[in-house]
């Protein structure tokens, strides 16, 4: 059983790489959205923006349209003050040019508000551009970080994965089954050691039992409480390199014949 474990001990190690791996490439993905949507609502700000100077500018047309016609208006009245001979109609003419008058520095006054609005407006507007400008010049080069990063972790990710192929081919079928099993349940380690007579998964304390049987190695043992499969740290099978495993699964061979 421990040898068996082993072989599954060894693919587990390119296994918890690789988890560390999705973790690492899904962070960054969620950097790449991050900095899109940055660029996106500022993107969104510089149109609103756009549109309300424009609208801005329409209103200001329109209205110095308003003020030329008022303005067209009090030369009329003028003109027509001087052909005027009685005293009441040109009192009465009077009174209407002092309206129009009035009615006329209204509309330059809320002309004139409405010309540092739209100088005001146009500098946020311009402020916004270069902001955006630089937000997607930097941008740029994140992306361009980001994206390599990606490929280097796919790229490493594909070496792991050979790695592990490999160790799966020489792999108990069953107890590969098994891990793969916890290992898409858990997506952490499932084949843990004994500490302390604890389940180094879980940390929780085990029976004197338990610990016989993982110490003896010839049934697979589960913790009861997370499920990991448990292995011996000292075992004979644990002590070395892949090559003392060789040695030994050679040894195993020999045994058994
Ligand atoms: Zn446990």
């Amino acid at each position: 059983m421990q040898e068996a474990l082993t072989t599954i001990l060894e693919l587990q190690e390119p296994d918890m790489q690789m988890l560390q791996l999705l973790r690492l490439k899904k962070g960054r993905k969620i950097e790449l959205e991050t900095i899109h949507s940055v660029e996106g609502a500022l993107r969104d700000q510089v149109e609103s923006k756009e549109k309300e100077v424009i609208e801005l500018k329409k209103n200001i047309r329109l209205a110095e349209g308003e003020l030329n016609e008022i303005s067209a208006k009090f030369k009329k009245l003028e003109a027509q003050q001087h052909a005027i001979k009685k005293v009441d109609e040109f009192n009465a003419l009077n009174h209407e040019m002092s309206q129009v008058e009035r009615e006329r520095t209204a509309k330059e006054q809320r002309l004139s508000e409405a010309y540092d609005k739209l100088a005001g407006e146009e500098e946020l507007y311009k402020t916004l551009l270069e902001s955006l400008d630089s937000t997607v010049n930097n941008n740029k080069a994140i992306e361009t970080e980001i994206l390599e990063s990606i490929a280097r972790i796919n790229e490493e990710g594909r070496g792991l994965k050979a790695q592990r192929d490999e160790l799966a081919k020489q792999a108990d079928p069953n107890i590969l089954g098994i891990y793969e099993r916890l290992l898409r349940n858990k997506r952490d380690r499932v084949v843990v050691p004994i500490e302390n007579r604890c389940c180094s998964g879980c940390h929780i304390m085990l029976t004197a039992q338990d610990e016989n049987i993982v110490r003896k190695g010839e049934l697979l043992v589960f913790c009861e409480h997370c499920s990991r499969i448990l292995f011996w740290q000292e075992s004979e099978a644990l002590e070395g390199s892949t090559v003392a495993t060789k040695q030994r699964r050679r040894r195993t061979k020999a045994s058994q014949t």
